[in-house]
């Protein structure tokens, strides 16, 4: 979904450890966000609604990074402005492939909290 060539992933370079794990796992749609357990329970796309805030979206990654009440003030601390402004699946794409350590923290932080909700 998000890999384009099929070559050596840099943030294989920035991260380590649990962190890695936990992008990895984010990246590769192996984790419990409500669009992936819905998906396991065979549930119809429609069906996969956030149900941790009133937003109605479907939970998935875009919903997690861009919009999700919760992870605000994160979000606004390391993703500029103008990318959550309207987001979509090519802006995770984008997001997901940067070497940028800093903005890829983000995404990890939350896949991490993702098994809290
Ligand atoms: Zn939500």
């Amino acid at each position: 979904m998000y890999k384009t060539d099929h070559e050596f992933e840099k943030y294989f370079n920035l991260f380590d450890g649990k962190r890695l794990r936990s992008f990895v796992n984010f990246k590769m749609c192996n984790n419990v966000l409500r669009i992936e357990r819905g998906r396991w329970l065979r549930q119809d796309v429609n069906n996969r609604k956030c149900t941790l805030c009133n937003t109605k979206e479907v939970g998935d990654e875009c919903h997690y990074i861009f919009k999700y009440p919760l992870f605000t003030k994160d979000r606004n601390s390391v993703l500029p402005t103008r990318l959550c402004r309207n987001p979509n699946m090519y802006t995770v794409q984008n997001l997901m492939n940067t070497v940028n350590k800093r903005k890829l923290v983000q995404p990890c932080s939350l896949y991490q909290s993702s098994y809290t909700m």
